[in-house]
């Protein structure tokens, strides 16, 4: 959490300064690096509350909990990104047709660099935290970061074009930010659809299906769903028992199969086992 909170203000100050000496000197790939490492920030902040939010206990009006508040969170960081994109898109198109000049070249290669050596020194400290907490979100995270100070390098190399005389690198740069930015989006875009359509987690199923079918009693296991709730998964199945079980065995190899799949499974929080003796729904646990 510290590491979150450090680098997100070390990356605010970045993108301020940046932000300003983009409005100074009208360098559209600055404003697209500066809107850009802004949603970088605006994302981790949206994490970081959808993630104290989603551990609040269930409530009567929320009976499963607040898990999805970080799939919620998500949209709104979603959508965060591809305003961002449009507003580098039309900027650098609108500098293009117009040919309104970039001024102030020296000060805006000085907040690029500040940008490249931002994100530099973000993606070691992440990578480092994240290698010591074994944290595979912090480390992507880093790698993330790094391409971020690829993107402040576009904008320095698009106003070095405009000190060689060749004043439409700065829009040119803007967009290929632009398109670095619309990478982003698809990504991130994906993975909150994923999370809304209950996408499948095939691993958590598979790891479920074995779990079921070692317990003695259990002759068949089907329909594995499992769902992210935010940061804890739901996990339903249907087991199938022998015949002519009294109901205290049926029940007591129902609740062995839930018991395991959440004792087993860290990240499973909610295990609903159907079970069925030769196509009979006979208990739920
Ligand atoms: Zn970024």
């Amino acid at each position: 959490m510290r590491a979150i909170v450090t680098s997100s203000a070390g990356l605010t100050v970045t993108s301020l300064l940046e932000l300003a000496v983009a409005l100074l000197s009208g360098s559209v790939a600055l404003l697209a690096d500066a809107l850009h490492n802004l949603g970088d920030v605006f994302t981790t902040v949206g994490i970081y509350f959808g993630f104290r939010m989603s551990r609040r206990v269930a409530t009567t009006r929320f009976p499963y909990g607040y898990g999805r508040s970080e799939d919620l969170a998500g949209v709104v960081v979603v959508a965060a990104i591809w305003i961002s994109a449009g507003v580098a898109f039309y900027q650098s198109y609108e500098k293009l047709v117009s040919g309104t000049p970039t001024t102030d070249l020296t000060l805006g290669m000085a907040a690029a660099v500040i940008g490249i050596v931002g994100n530099q020194i973000v993606a070691r400290y992440k990578s480092r935290v994240g290698r010591e907490i074994n944290s595979a979100p912090l480390i992507v995270d880093a790698k993330h970061s790094l391409l971020d100070s690829a993107a402040s390098a576009g904008a320095l190399v698009g106003l070095v074009g405009v000190a060689l005389g060749f004043p439409q690198a700065d829009p040119i740069a803007g967009f290929a930010i632009g398109l670095l930015i619309v990478h982003i989006g698809i990504d991130a875009t994906r993975d909150v659809a994923d999370r809304l359509m209950d996408a499948n987690d095939i691993d958590v199923t598979k790891a479920a299906e074995r779990l079921a079918i070692a317990v003695p009693g259990v002759e068949a296991v089907g329909d594995v769903r499992a769902r992210w709730l935010g940061r804890e998964v739901e996990v339903r199945l249907a087991i199938t028992l022998a015949p002519h079980l009294a109901l205290s065995d049926a029940s007591a190899i129902c609740s062995q199969v839930e018991r395991r799949v959440r004792s087993d499974l860290p990240e499973v929080r909610d295990v609903v086992v159907l079970c069925r003796s030769r196509g009979t729904a006979i208990a739920l646990v």
